[in-house]
């Protein structure tokens, strides 16, 4: 690792760009090389965007290891530390190394089709499973190997702890601090009849426990979607979500709060 190479990424609006532009000249007048790609020698990664920006660049990273630092150029963003007008301080902290990492658990799931095929996805936020839009879906659902209920809906969604407050939440689902490593499982539109029990709140699972889901009907076709990335599948046997040893490291900074983020974004 070269403690000079920072790799920056940004999504396309004029305002990431300008920053990046901004930036980007800040930083090399200081001696760093700045690439714009993700680099196994760089020593820090900065994203300039919003949240959906940061999800983006983790994936294009592949979740590294490697400290990333968020620049909110969108709404109040969860994962973007940095305003825009508070480079000169970021960078200030950063050299000074006055900052925290923040680790983040992900979420996994592993997909085995009756072809044998097996395909894993992560999500930072979250993985939902669902069918075909406007149909729903049946699956037997164990936790732990131990058949748990029979679930007939529009599917279900698995969130960290940091996608507690995306997706999750808009559904009813918990805000959950991310100090806490947990799965949140939290139905989509779930129908209770004679023939279908399931929960219709969400449930919470220490991440050493893996949730099992079986299709009632292999031939029709499933939808895995991690951090808004969707893969369509036939013929799935089952599929297994786990939290992954796959993490995201935040910079965060000594105002940092978790609390008052929420606070902020949804009081
Ligand atoms: P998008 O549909 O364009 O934007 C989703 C929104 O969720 C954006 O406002 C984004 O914030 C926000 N967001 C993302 N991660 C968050 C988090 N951890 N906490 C709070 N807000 C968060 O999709 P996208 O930008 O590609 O992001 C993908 C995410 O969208 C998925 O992971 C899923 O959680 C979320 N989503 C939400 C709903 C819903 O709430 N009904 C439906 C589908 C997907 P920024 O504006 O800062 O980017």
């Amino acid at each position: 690792m070269d403690n000079t190479i920072v790799s920056v990424f940004s999504n396309d609006t004029e305002l990431s760009k300008g920053v990046r532009s901004v930036l980007t000249k800040k930083l090399i007048s200081r001696g760093y090389t700045v690439v714009n790609e993700f680099s196994d020698n760089s020593s820090l990664i900065i994203c300039i965007g919003g949240d959906g920006a940061f999800l983006e660049t983790i994936h294009e990273c592949d979740f590294p290891e490697i400290p990333i630092v968020g620049i909110n150029t969108g709404h109040l963003g969860f994962f973007q530390e940095v305003l825009p007008e508070n480079f000169d301080k970021f960078i200030c902290d950063y050299e000074n190394n006055d900052y925290t990492l923040q680790r983040l658990s992900t979420v996994m799931c592993t997909v085995t089709t009756s072809k044998g095929t097996v395909n894993r996805h992560i999500g930072l936020n979250e993985i939902t499973i669902t069918g075909r839009k406007s149909y729903s879906i049946h699956f037997d659902i164990s936790i732990d190997g131990k058949p748990i209920e029979k679930f007939s809906g529009d599917g279900i969604l698995v969130a960290t702890s940091a996608g507690s407050t995306a997706y999750n939440y808009s559904l009813g689902g918990s805000i959950v601090d991310p100090r806490l490593e947990l799965l949140q499982v939290t139905p989509l539109a779930p129908m209770n009849t004679t023939a279908y029990r399931s929960f219709t709140s969400s449930i919470l699972l220490p991440d050493d426990l893996s949730l099992g889901v079986v299709p009632e009907s292999p031939e029709n076709r499933i939808y895995i979607t991690n951090d808004g990335i969707e893969t369509g599948y036939s013929n799935v046997k089952e599929i297994e979500v786990s939290a992954s040893d796959k993490h995201a490291n935040l910079i965060r900074f000594n105002n940092y709060d978790f609390w008052n983020k929420v606070k902020d974004k949804f009081l």
